[in-house]
C-alpha cells in the first residue's frame, strides 16, 4: 500500500465523503441512521420539556396556584391548562411534579435505548468494516496484498477499524448534542433574552478559543497514527527475527529501536492528552464565569424573576457539559479522522486493485497440458523482467520440476499458474484454453498449493488437514495423511489426529508440516498440485517420503504436480525438468535427456559429484555465474 496515508489525513473535507462511501458500501445502512436520529431526537425533547418545566413549576408555588393569575401573565399557562384539561386532570403542583417526573424518567428510557442502539451500531459498523475490508483485501491482487507488509496489515485491522468506529459513534452523540443545545438555547432565549444572547457570544468565544487546541490535537493524533504503524510494523518484523536478534547477541542494539519507537509513542500520547486537558481547563471555568457575571449583571440591573433566574442557572448547568461535549467531539473527530482516512485509503486501494475474474467457463481439471506461450511477467516498479519469453509445457498427470539459481523466476512462473499475477506479455493455456476464460474459483478450486512454510492454524491435526475440505470424513482425512506419508508421525503425537497444534498446542518440525500440509492438498481432491520444495526443513528420511508421496500422486492418483525444486534427490525422479536461468528459459526435458547435453543441469550434476554430500546438494545455490549460457 502506498504511503499517501498522512497526506491524505491533511487533505480538508474528506469525513463526508467517507461516511457516504461507508453508507454506499451498505456498511452505514439509512434506517440505522433513521432510528438513531429519532431516538436521539426523543432523548432530548423529554429533556427539554423536563427541565423546561421548571419554570410553571416554579411560577405555580411563586404564584400560590392561582392559575388565573398564572394566566394572566403568560401565554404559555393557556397552553399548560388545557393541557391538563384535555387529559382531564386537575392542574395542581403534585400533577407538575409527576409530569416532571414522568418526562425525566422517560429521558432515562429512551437514553438507555439510545445507548443500546449507538453500542450496537457502533460493534456492528466495526465488523461489518473489518469483513469488508479483509474481503477486499483478499479479493486484490497478489501485488497489492504483497506491498501492503504484515505490520500495515495487523495495525489496520487491530487499531485502525475500532478507531472508525469511534468516530462514527461520535456523529450520533453530534446529533443529539446539536439538539439538546438548540432546545436549551430556545428555553433560555424565551425565558431571557438578553443573558441569553451574552450566554452564547460567551459559548461562541470559549468553543473559538479552543480551536488552535483542536487543530493542535490533530496534527498530534495524525503523528501518533503512524508512530503506531511504525510500531505495530517494528514488532513483528522482530518476532519474525527472533531466532537471529538472540543468536547475534543484538538485543542491545534492538532496545535502543525499541526505546525510540515507544518514547515517540509515549511523547505524543502525553502531549495529545495534554491538550485535550487544556481545552477541559479553559472552556468550562472560562464560561461558567462569565454567564454568572452576566446573571449579575442582569440581576443588578433588570428585573429579572426568581423562576427565570432558577431555570437559567439550571440550563446553564446542562449546557456546559454540552458544550464541553462539542469541543471534545471536535478533538474526537480530528484525532480519528487520520485513522479513518487510512481505513477508507485502504478500502479504495483494495477496491481499485480487485482481482480481474472475467473468465465464464467452469474449468473442471486437466487432461493434457499447461502451455506458457512466451510468457513475460514485470514485477510493478521492476526494472527488469523476472520472467522473459518463456515457452514450455507442464504435461497433465506428471511430475514437473522447476530449477534454476535463486532470483531465476521460479516463484515467479508458480504464482502465474492459479492467476495470483497475469503475464505483462504472452499466454498461459490450459488444454488449449487460454486461463483468463476460466473463473478464478473454478481454476482455484482445482489447484492445491503447498508453500515452503505451510500454514498450521490453532487446531486439532484433523481440523488442520481438512482446511480446505470441510466435511472430510475422519476416514479420508486418515487416508490422505497416510498417502502424504503423515500418518505415522500424526500416531504418535499425544492424541493423534485429536493433538491441538499450532499456537496454543504443539510444535511440527519443517518436515512434519510439510506432509501435513501435503495430506491437506490431497484431501482438497485438486487436479494440479503445486509445491514450493523447502530447502533446509526437510530431514533425509522427511525428504525421501515427500518425494515419494509425489511420485504416487503423480504417477498413481494421476495429479498434476509441478515442485520448485531446490535438491538434485527430488529432480531426479522427476519426468520433467524445466530451467529458469535469470528469467529466461534455459532447457528443459526429462533428466535423463538433459543430464547428457552441455546444460545447466548437467553441470548441477557434475558439480554435485564433486561434493560428498551429494543427496544434501542444493540446486538454488548454484549462481547465475555457474549457469550455462
Ligand atoms: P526464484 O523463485 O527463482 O528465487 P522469484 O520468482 O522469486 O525467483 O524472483 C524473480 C525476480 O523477481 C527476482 O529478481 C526478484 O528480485 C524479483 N521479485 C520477486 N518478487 C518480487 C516483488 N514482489 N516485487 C518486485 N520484484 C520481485
Amino acid at each position: 500500500m502506498k504511503r499517501s496515508a498522512p497526506m491524505e489525513a491533511n487533505s480538508p473535507g474528506k469525513l463526508l465523503p467517507s461516511i457516504v462511501t461507508l453508507y454506499e458500501m451498505g456498511i452505514l445502512s439509512r434506517s440505522r441512521i433513521v432510528v438513531i436520529a429519532m431516538v436521539g431526537t426523543l432523548v432530548v425533547v423529554f429533556e427539554g420539556f423536563g427541565i423546561a418545566l421548571l419554570l410553571p413549576l416554579l411560577d405555580f408555588i411563586q404564584e400560590n396556584g392561582d392559575v388565573e393569575a398564572l394566566k394572566s401573565k403568560s401565554s404559555v399557562w393557556h397552553t399548560i391548562v388545557s393541557a391538563y384539561a384535555l387529559i382531564g386532570v386537575p392542574l395542581s403542583l403534585a400533577a407538575l411534579c409527576v409530569t416532571m417526573f414522568v418526562l425525566i424518567l422517560l429521558r432515562q428510557i429512551m437514553d438507555y435505548i439510545f445507548l443500546l442502539l449507538r453500542t450496537r451500531t457502533r460493534q456492528d459498523i466495526g465488523r461489518r468494516i473489518s469483513s469488508s475490508l479483509f474481503r477486499l483485501l483478499f479479493e486484490s491482487t497478489a501485488p497489492h496484498i504483497q506491498s501492503m507488509g504484515v505490520g500495515s496489515f495487523t495495525y489496520l485491522f487491530a487499531t485502525q477499524t475500532i478507531a472508525v468506529t469511534t468516530l462514527l459513534n461520535s456523529f450520533s452523540k453530534l446529533w443529539t448534542l446539536v439538539l439538546t443545545f438548540l432546545v436549551y438555547a430556545m428555553v433560555i432565549v424565551y425565558s431571557a433574552p438578553f443573558i441569553s444572547l451574552l450566554a452564547f457570544a460567551v459559548m461562541g468565544f470559549a468553543i473559538a478559543s479552543v480551536s488552535r487546541y483542536v487543530r493542535a490535537a490533530g496534527t498530534a493524533s495524525r503523528k501518533l497514527v503512524a508512530a503506531g504503524e511504525a510500531w505495530t510494523k517494528f514488532i513483528t518484523s522482530r518476532y519474525n527475527g527472533w531466532r537471529l536478534i538472540k543468536v547475534s547477541d543484538a538485543l542491545d542494539y534492538e532496545m535502543e529501536s525499541v526505546g525510540h519507537h515507544t518514547d515517540n509513542i509515549y511523547r505524543l500520547s502525553v502531549g495529545l492528552a495534554r491538550l485535550r486537558g487544556r481545552m477541559e481547563l479553559v472552556v468550562a471555568p472560562f464560561m461558567v464565569f462569565f454567564i454568572l457575571a452576566g446573571l449579575y449583571i442582569s440581576v443588578e440591573n433588570f428585573s429579572v424573576s426568581i423562576s427565570v433566574i432558577t431555570l437559567f442557572v439550571v440550563v446553564v448547568m446542562r449546557l456546559v457539559p454540552v458544550a464541553r461535549g462539542l469541543a471534545g467531539l471536535r478533538q474526537t473527530v480530528s484525532t480519528q479522522r487520520a485513522n479513518l482516512d487510512r481505513v477508507m485509503l485502504a478500502l479504495r486501494e483494495a477496491e481499485a486493485a480487485r482481482e480481474i475474474d472475467d473468465g465464464v467457463k467452469i474449468f473442471d481439471g486437466i487432461f493434457k497440458k499447461i502451455s506458457l506461450d512466451k510468457v513475460t511477467y514485470r514485477y510493478p516498479g521492476g526494472k527488469i523482467p523476472a520472467l522473459e519469453g518463456v515457452t514450455t509445457d507442464i504435461l497433465a498427470g506428471r511430475l514437473t520440476a522447476i530449477m534454476g539459481p535463486s532470483g531465476a523466476g521460479k516463484s515467479t512462473l508458480i504464482d502465474l499458474l492459479p492467476r495470483l499475477i497475469l503475464p505483462t506479455s504472452g499466454n498461459i493455456y490450459i488444454d488449449n484454453e487460454p486461463i483468463e476464460s476460466f473463473t478464478l474459483a473454478s481454476l482455484r478450486r482445482q489447484i492445491a498449493f503447498v508453500p515452503q512454510d505451510p500454514l498450521i492454524f490453532n487446531g486439532t491435526v484433523s481440523e488442520n488437514v481438512r482446511y480446505l475440505y470441510r466435511d472430510a470424513k475422519q476416514d479420508k482425512i486418515e487416508n490422505a495423511c497416510k498417502i502424504a506419508f503423515a500418518d505415522a508421525f500424526i500416531r504418535k503425537l499425544p492424541e493423534g489426529y485429536d493433538t491441538v497444534l499450532g499456537e496454543d498446542g504443539i510444535g511440527l518440525s519443517g518436515g512434519q508440516r510439510q506432509r501435513l500440509a501435503l495430506a491437506r492438498a490431497y484431501l482438497a481432491q485438486p487436479s494440479i498440485l503445486i509445491l514450493d520444495e523447502p530447502t533446509s526443513a526437510l530431514d533425509y528420511e522427511s525428504e525421501h517420503e515427500v518425494q515419494k508421496a509425489l511420485e504416487i500422486l503423480a504417477r498413481k492418483h494421476g495429479l498434476t504436480v509441478v515442485v520448485i525444486a531446490h535438491r538434485l534427490s527430488t529432480v531426479r525422479n522427476a519426468d520433467r525438468l524445466v530451467v529458469l536461468v535469470d528469467g529466461c528459459l534455459s532447457e528443459s526435458g526429462s533428466p535423463k535427456e538433459l543430464s547428457h547435453s552441455d546444460s545447466w543441469f548437467a553441470r548441477m550434476l557434475s558439480l554435485d559429484a564433486g561434493s560428498h554430500h551429494e543427496s544434501k546438494a542444493d540446486a538454488s545455490q548454484v549462481s547465475r555465474q555457474d549457469a550455462p549460457k
